[in-house]
This record gives structure tokens, sequence and C-alpha cells, in this order.
């Protein structure tokens, strides 16, 4: 039998010199979100190089509603087709990213995945924005509530978690805030009509109890996907009734 040479013991690779995240890579090697394959040499932790590149983020020009991303220098609308009927009570959209294969999936995992590993990456996307600064500058984010039953099924509130992120990532002097509360119960939105959806949401949000507007700032509502607009709107005239004069949308990803 073959015993292993004292030497070889001794030039065993050791562990010694490497940061503590590479130690961890090499214990809990990190898969893609998308493809499940590694994560090696990716500006992301969760998203692979190959995946990144299907990653659409929404650089300017966007569509002034929902933040699309207009991928021509020549603008002949300041709304996309999708928003050319839409007048919202918010002044202006915006979004991250599209919410298309692997934006798609990042929102996913965020919400259904107990996703809060994510919020490196959210930052990475971020940082790949800088507009977002001058935007959220001094602004208040107001995360759009979850119904009850879905934050006491998903333990977190992605809106909240993606308006932290912003605060954290992007140093504008911004606050978060609960201004707003469920009403009463609605169906979940993804599997309806834009005209029921309009109905399902109408009346469903109000101010929270005993909260303090300050008339004078922005409020920015925090949303993870934009699809027709019509919950954002809904909060929109909340805060509209209220005596806000400027209120903005961001969403993480549009689609
Ligand atoms: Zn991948
Ligand atoms: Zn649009």
């Amino acid at each position: 039998m073959d015993y292993p040479s004292k030497k070889s013991f001794t030039n065993k690779p050791t562990l010694k010199g490497l940061s503590l995240s590479a130690i961890k890579d090499i214990f809990f090697p990190r898969s893609c979100i998308q493809c499940s394959g590694p994560v090696e040499e990716s500006p992301y932790q969760y998203i692979c190089k190959t995946c990144s590149q299907f990653l659409v983020l929404a650089h300017p020009p966007n569509c002034k509603i929902c933040g699309y991303p207009f991928l021509v220098d020549k603008i002949l609308s300041k709304n996309c087709p999708h928003c050319a009927e839409l007048t919202p009570s918010f002044s202006r959209g915006y979004t991250l990213c599209l919410a298309k294969k692997t934006g798609r999936q990042l929102i996913h995992n965020l919400k259904y995945n107990n996703g809060l590993y994510l919020r490196k990456d959210l930052e990475t996307i971020i940082h790949q924005l800088p507009h977002l600064r001058k935007i959220c500058q001094e602004a208040i984010l107001v995360p759009i509530p979850l119904r009850p039953t879905k934050l006491r099924e998903r333990g977190f509130n992605q809106s909240h978690t993606f308006a932290q992120v912003l605060q954290k990532t992007l140093n504008a002097n911004i606050q978060i805030e609960n201004a707003l509360n469920r009403t009463r119960f609605t169906r979940s939105q993804s599997t309806l009509s834009r005209e029921l959806r309009k109905k399902n949401i109408r009346k469903a949000f109000a101010l929270s109890p005993n909260i303090n507007l300050d008339l004078k700032k922005k409020y920015i509502l925090v949303d993870d996907v934009f699809t027709t607009g019509s919950t954002a709107n809904a909060c929109a005239k909340v805060l509209k009734k209220a005596g806000i004069r400027s209120i903005e949308l961001i969403t993480l990803g549009y689609g």
C-alpha cells in the first residue's frame, strides 16, 4: 500500500493569505441565479459573466413614466408606446433594468427565494446608473406596502429592501418612510388585465396613521416591478391628495 510521503503533506495548498470571501468561495462556491453555473470573473456575486450580458440596465434616455431605456440616440417621444396613453399622478418614473431574462430572475429571486443575499448585486447595478444619485438626492423613499398576508409569508417587503439598498448605495441624504398602508384585501395583481388591475387597486392604499408628511420634499415611491403602473398610480394619488407636490417613482425592473 502506498502512503503519501511526508513531503506531499507539507506541500498541501494552504488557505493562508486568502481573503475571507475567497475562502468562503472555496467551501461554498457561488452559482448564477440564471444558469446555475459557477460565478467567476463577473462584476456580480450571483450572476455569471455570460448571464450578466443579458441584464439590460436602464441607462438614459428613458421613458418619462416607466423608465424604459430608449436604445437609440434620437428620441421622438418622451414616453414609450406602452405609456403613451397614461397620465399618472406621479411626474417621473425610473427603473434599474428590464425584467427580462437575467433581470426577471433577479427580481424573482429577490421576491420569492428569500433573496436578501442579492443586495450586493443590486448595489453593483445602482453604481452603474449614477444619474440616480441626483434623482434621489434629499428625497423621501416610500416603499409600496405588501399585502399583510404576503408580508407574513415572505418575511420582508422587497420594495423596502430595495429602498434600503438605494439609501445605502447612493449616499444622497435619503430618508425611508413607510408612509402608506394597505386598506383592504386586494387580489394578487399578477393574473389580472390592465382594466381589472385598476379596479382592484383603487382605494387599496391610505396614509399610515400618525404620519408627518413634509410637503416641501420630493417623495419617491419604490416598487419592484413596473407592469401597468396602476399600483404606483394608486399610491401616488394618496400622496397627491395629502398635499405632496413632487411625486416620482423608482422600480427595480420594467416588464
Ligand atoms: Zn449564468
Ligand atoms: Zn413607458
